[in-house]
């Protein structure tokens, strides 16, 4: 792919249904991958664009919206229509017709003369970008597609099928769509990369997190409500369920004065709502304090979302975080049962965590707990200690989000699968991430999926008939600035 010198490139940056209001931090580190891919493009002189069909109703690319809207619906419903489609295999009606006005709008989006690149997110929209980028190619050549960083790793081998798409990067490289623009542009010279290859590999650790430029979400969103702010990469744990260490192997933490000054950026702004982002906010007390610290004296005035780890802390750091602005917690229980929570080893008891549920509950901190559910070999009555946990400590908790478990690559879980007693099979399902498995001396895949399922609803209808919410963490925080005073939740 050879670009034409002349041709000043702009980049047209399609992100996968974001909302100012709500998405950017459902899925916080896109996000904040997408602020650090813009920030950099603009640190660069890269012209870039956004496109994201829920932001652009009213803008030049509406009638692209809408369609990408509808294509993403159609999609969603039957997702092996777009693969279809994407292999050369499909006649569907209803779909070519929709391709076919997306293909005759093409030139309002720029078509003609862009680069195009999407970020791999969620399935449905993963496909419908991947349909109109093969719309885009048919028509015009010239442009160049990207697709992929930060947690595309899975997606890789997918999307190599596709050789409408140019580069496939894959990892947590920022500075991707720039470096391949160096690479290949105006702006190459002999000392900028030369890429010749296809997949971009991207797997760089950050050198150290202090001196990255800021990832500025008011790139990618006009007027974001809540802002998504990194305090750390990695994790200093390794949960055997848990796959971050995989695509995040050191762990940083950025210096709270560094914070600070983002902080001081975005009230200056206007934003009063954070979420932080990062594994969570006690892996050391006193960075914690410290951080609580900075808040109160600069009398930033805002409200923040962070994860913590329900070890044993000082009661007096809930007031402090209360003070420092902290309306509400995410914290990982995700069993009560103390065997497996002695396996993660992160200093988390039962103990512990009731008393990190009363003491945040006497600072009025609020708090969305995670629940684990179907684990390998647990039995289908497994619930009754879950529920007698929930029922002992019904006054504290004010959401729980469940989820099934899942044996995932790069775990250490899959490590010792055999120590669990887990016979692991090829996969047959299409989600490359997770693997299926059978017990050794219990359930067959299908049994244990069937045995999740029931623990799962099971679960699902205790806390609805005792009327507590199980929603998404993101989905509880957001209501609860709805239910603070307008003055507090509107700018
Ligand atoms: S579950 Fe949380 S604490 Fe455990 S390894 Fe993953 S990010 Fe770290």
């Amino acid at each position: 792919m050879i670009m034409n010198d002349s041709i000043n490139p702009r980049v047209l940056i399609m992100i996968p249904y974001l909302s100012r209001d709500y998405l950017p931090f459902q899925i916080s580190s896109q996000a904040l991958c997408l602020s650090r891919i813009c920030t950099e493009l603009k640190q660069n002189r890269i012209m870039f664009e956004i496109l994201n069909p829920n932001e652009n109703s009213i803008s030049k690319y509406s009638k692209a919206a809408s369609l990408i809207i509808r294509l993403t619906d159609i999609i969603s419903k039957n997702e092996k229509i777009a693969i279809d489609y994407l292999n050369g295999a499909r006649d569907d009606s209803y779909l070519e017709g929709v391709l076919q006005k997306i293909a005759f709008n093409l030139p309002s989006l720029g078509a003609t003369e862009n680069i195009f690149y999407i970020q791999p997110c969620f399935k449905d929209n993963l496909y419908t970008y991947l349909c109109i980028l093969k719309e885009i190619k048919k028509k015009y050549h010239n442009n160049i597609i990207c697709c992929g960083t930060y947690f595309s790793i899975e997606r890789v081998k997918k999307l190599r099928q596709y050789s409408f798409i140019d580069y496939i990067i894959d990892g947590n490289l920022f500075n991707s769509i720039s470096r391949v623009l160096r690479g290949l542009g105006p702006r190459r010279n002999k000392s900028t990369t030369k890429i010749n290859a296809r997949i971009i590999m991207g797997r760089q650790e950050t050198q150290d997190l202090n001196n990255e430029p800021m990832p500025n979400s008011l790139l990618l969103f006009r007027r974001p409500k809540i802002v998504p702010i990194d305090y750390a990469t990695g994790c200093p744990f390794n949960c055997f369920f848990c796959d971050y260490k995989h695509f995040v192997p050191t762990f940083q933490l950025k210096n709270t004065s560094t914070l600070m000054k983002e902080i001081r950026f975005y009230r200056n702004k206007g934003i009063k709502y954070f979420w932080f982002h990062a594994a969570a906010i006690n892996f050391r007390e006193e960075y914690l304090r410290e951080l609580c610290n900075v808040f109160i004296k600069n009398n930033f005035n805002c409200k923040w979302s962070a994860p913590l780890i329900p070890s044993r802390l000082e009661k007096s750091i809930f007031n402090l975080m209360h003070k420092a602005g902290c309306l509400h917690l995410r914290i990982g229980i995700e069993s009560p049962d103390g065997d497996i929570l002695d396996g993660f080893n992160k200093g988390v008891t039962l103990e512990s965590i009731e008393e990190t549920l009363r003491n945040s509950f006497y600072a009025t901190i609020k708090k969305t707990l995670t629940l684990m559910v179907g684990l390998p070999m647990e039995k289908k009555t497994e619930n009754i200690r879950k529920k007698r946990f929930i029922q002992r400590n019904m006054k504290y908790i004010d959401s729980i989000t469940i989820y099934p478990f899942e044996l995932r690559r790069g775990t250490a879980g899959l490590k010792i699968a055999h120590k669990l007693g887990l016979k692991v099979r090829k996969n047959t399902h299409n989600d490359n991430r997770y693997l299926e498995f059978d017990e050794v001396n219990g359930s067959k895949w299908e049994e244990f999926c069937e045995r999740q399922q029931f623990l799962l609803h099971d679960l699902e209808a205790f806390l609805e008939n005792n009327g507590i919410p199980h929603l998404l963490p993101e989905e509880y925080f957001i209501k609860l600035l709805r239910q603070h005073p307008r003055r507090i939740y509107e700018h």
